[in-house]
């Protein structure tokens, strides 16, 4: 038990969903070493979400909750740190999940896809119909029904390759992201640098709060806000 006392409780509770999520078999080894590096540029934000990953937060809600034909991607890590507020973004927004995986085993699909229909979600993406062209890593492989014909994909956790692709397709994304750094950071439409843990409890709080606001209000939004540049 890590005491809630424990200035680092956030943090080491992190760590132990991901420790179980790799036990479990849906968090990928290679997931530790990605979240690692997430908590240090989370250590530098001293573990706070900044004001304009708030900014980007809100703007976010606006850009989903417009969108004709939103999906939010999940992985590994997602699905051990956060599935819980991943499901409830699904159901408020009523946009399906797609799982997308880099290090896609059978198993883990299976795994992911278990523990979100316990939380009343079926997943897309254990059928695959639909090639991102020029992207030929387990990532290019998506539904056609879900990130196929997807206009905004919300992509936390991402790697730079898709989220490249997925511009390039048209698709605008909206990343989740502790590295202002990343390809992914850089090339989304809209770049929240926080941490996931963080970011969905409050993007779930926005779209609440925008979700009887009309359009042309949503629009504003998504208009007036700039994604600051991290280049
Ligand atoms: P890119 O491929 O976009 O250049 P990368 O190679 O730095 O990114 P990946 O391993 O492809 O990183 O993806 C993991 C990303 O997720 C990293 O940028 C990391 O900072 C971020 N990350 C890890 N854990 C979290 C978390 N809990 N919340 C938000 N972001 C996180
Ligand atoms: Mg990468």
């Amino acid at each position: 038990m890590i005491p809630k006392s424990h200035p680092r409780y956030s943090s080491l509770l992190q760590r132990h969903k991901l420790e179980l999520g790799v036990k479990k078999g849906i968090t990928s080894i290679q997931g530790l070493i990605a979240y690692g590096r997430g908590e240090a540029f989370d250590y530098l934000l001293g573990e706070k979400t900044t004001k304009e990953a708030k900014k980007a937060i809100k703007a976010s809600a606006a850009l989903l909750l417009l969108a004709k034909h939103p999906v939010l991607s999940i992985n590994g890590n997602t699905a051990a740190l956060a599935p819980r507020e991943f499901a409830k973004l699904s159901k408020i927004l009523n946009a399906p999940i797609e799982i997308n995986l880099f290090h896609r085993t059978k198993k883990r699909v299976l795994l992911i896809s278990k523990s979100l229909k316990k939380l009343g979600i079926k997943p897309l993406g254990i059928k695959r119909d639909f090639q991102i062209k020029g992207l030929e890593s387990e990532r290019g492989k998506v539904s056609s029904s879900g990130i196929g014909k997807a206009d905004v994909v919300l992509i936390p956790l991402e790697d730079g390759d898709r989220a490249e692709k997925l511009v390039n397709l048209g698709k605008k994304t909206i990343a989740i992201d502790l590295n202002p750094l990343s390809r992914t950071s850089k090339c989304s439409t809209i770049t929240i640098v926080d941490n996931i843990t963080r970011a969905l409890p409050s993007l779930i709080e926005e779209v609440k709060k925008l979700r009887r606001i009309d359009k042309a209000y949503l629009r504003k939004i998504v208009e007036s806000f700039k994604n600051k540049k991290y280049q």
